[in-house]
């Protein structure tokens, strides 16, 4: 199979068939040393352009060298990944034809606060390159944030409130007093 590096419209680099794939097969392997998850972190807390591709449960990641770390992601992909026994290969979804850019769904899922924006230029693009269930955990966790946010705000407004309260009883209950002993 014919696989080559250039520019790509979508991002920096991307990998490009030079001859007809049919739907299906297994176009080339995502290759690179296996570290894990902690390591990858610690080694690449400060990269911009990372190819890291997370395998099993995630705790060991592939660090990408090779053809396949270029392909770029799209929202509407001719490819995918598998995982078959601890290595990832890249599988036509569909018939792919010669001079086409390769592309599958990278559908990330640990980015803290990266910005993943995608430019793939798809009508489906979901303007992301998060999973749609990433984006999810990351809108409950935004949610949960803001709620939190606002619950320790009604606490602090309700303590100033019972305070302020406090005062006034005092000074009511005070007058009430003073009302009784008149
Ligand atoms: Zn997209």
């Amino acid at each position: 199979m014919g696989l080559m590096i250039r520019s790509s419209s979508i991002h920096a680099a991307g990998c490009y068939t030079t001859s007809r794939i049919a739907k299906g097969v297994q176009v080339v392997e995502y290759t690179g040393p296996r570290i894990t998850k902690q390591e990858a972190d610690a080694r690449f807390r400060n990269s911009p352009t990372t190819y890291l591709f997370g395998i099993g449960d995630g705790s060991t990641v592939i660090d990408g060298h090779g053809t396949a770390m270029y392909i770029n992601h799209s929202c509407d992909p001719n490819c995918e990944t598998e995982e078959l026994d601890g290595r990832v290969w890249v599988m036509s979804l569909r018939a792919i034809a010669p001079g086409e850019e390769l592309t599958y769904d990278y559908n990330l899922y640990d980015g803290d606060e990266d910005d993943a924006r995608c430019h793939c230029g798809a009508r489906n693009c979901r303007q992301t390159m998060y999973s749609s269930e990433e984006i999810a955990r990351q809108k409950k966790a935004l949610k949960q944030k803001a709620r939190r946010a606002v619950e320790a705000k009604r606490r602090k407004a309700a303590a100033v409130t019972q305070a302020k309260k406090g005062g006034k009883a005092a000074s009511r209950s005070n007058a009430r007093k003073k009302a009784t002993r008149r």
